[in-house]
């Protein structure tokens, strides 16, 4: 291997690094280096970050500090295995000194370096907390029931799938998912909301899990830089019957137990398995729901069938015994009036 002599110390090497031996040059080697001071745009609503002119969501106003940091770190291009550690401290609101540590290799030697910079903040308003402040929306959900008015329950089922799904797209970068106003209404509620595709992902998610359908229309608002501006109106149809209706469905006594793209229930007088599309409910009455059906005294057991009483006029009825049915004589057990008379519903068994 040719030799050759490092032109600052006078020793013999093999490889010069930047014109020097490896032992000059590692004795000048700054591993690391970053600006005194450092200036991290923060919005004062949401604690997201600017930066390469994007607003950027981290998390909280450290992560902010710290990736701020991070990015004006410079680190010499020959160091291998890096660790860096960053510790942000806050001063003020508006300044935070930083310690920073970094590990490295460089030429198999190990070299630590620690620096100190100071990152000052401002605050501003991002574009999405100023157009929630601003009332901006892109489109609207109108959350509905099928012949019936959404309940309570339903709704906050609804709000928390579309939280949900809010949330999952603001991490995705859709800086636009957010409701930017709600209205309770006498059919249900209006979602006032910034991004059209989040509303349609929401309608998607709300009819997958409970069942109904949504349909869409768009309303030309004008033209903004040489495009037309759409606002879109999702009308959501949640289903006519939920789980734990009881429904007539073509003289079949049937209750619901699952809703969603097909609907699962049982046959109350055989315990025959139903499912159905939920156009196939066009036409079926809701008879009761299982929470509030009467209970009545189970008199006695007689073969395949039982004698209740009545809950209205106190006689002893004979009614077939249901399936899955486990009651002792004396316990209360559950009934359900049709237009076939009385019928008697086993409790659930999970
Ligand atoms: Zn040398
Ligand atoms: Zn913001």
């Amino acid at each position: 291997m040719n030799s050759t002599i490092c032109p600052r110390c006078g020793n013999q090497t093999h490889k010069l690094f930047e014109g020097r031996c490896k032992s000059c040059f590692l004795e000048n080697f700054v591993l690391a280096e970053i600006a005194q001071v450092l200036h991290a745009k923060i919005c004062s609503g949401c604690e997201a970050r600017y930066v390469k002119s994007k607003w950027v969501n981290y998390g909280g106003l450290e992560d902010v500090v710290v990736h701020t940091a991070e990015d004006a770190l410079f680190i010499h291009a020959m160091a291998e295995d890096i660790e860096i550690y960053i510790e942000p401290r806050a001063r003020t609101p508006y300044l935070y000194r930083v310690h920073i540590v970094v590990d490295a290799l460089v030429l198999d030697e190990m070299f630590h370096q620690e620096l100190e910079t100071e990152v000052r903040i401002l605050r501003e308003s991002c574009d999405m907390c100023s157009r929630i402040s601003g009332g901006y929306f892109e489109a609207i959900i109108q959350v509905r029931a099928t012949n019936r008015i959404p309940g309570d329950d339903e709704k906050q089922e609804c709000m928390a799938i579309i939280n949900d799904v809010l949330e999952r797209m603001l991490n995705k970068g859709d800086r636009l998912a957010f409701i930017s106003n709600s209205l309770d209404i006498r059919e249900g509620t209006d979602l006032y909301l910034g991004s059209s595709n989040a509303a349609r992902h929401i309608c998607k998610e709300i009819n997958s899990r409970m069942g109904g359908s949504f349909s869409e229309s768009a309303t030309l608002q004008g033209r903004k830089d040489g495009k037309d501006m759409y606002r879109i109106t999702f009308s959501l149809r949640l289903p006519e019957f939920m789980p734990g209706d009881i429904i007539d469905h073509r003289g079949r006594i049937i209750e619901i137990r699952r809703f969603s793209k097909n609907v699962t229930g049982n046959d109350l007088e055989t315990g025959a398995r139903f499912t159905a599309s939920s156009d196939d409910l066009t036409g079926a009455v809701l008879v009761a729901k299982r929470k509030d059906l009467p209970r009545t005294t189970l008199v006695a057991i007689e073969n395949n069938d039982i004698l209740v009483l009545d809950p209205e006029t106190y006689e002893t009825v004979t009614l077939k015994k249901p399936p899955m049915f486990n009651a002792s004589e004396g316990s209360d057990i559950a009934v359900v009036r049709t237009e076939k008379g009385l019928i008697a519903v086993a409790d659930m068994t999970r």
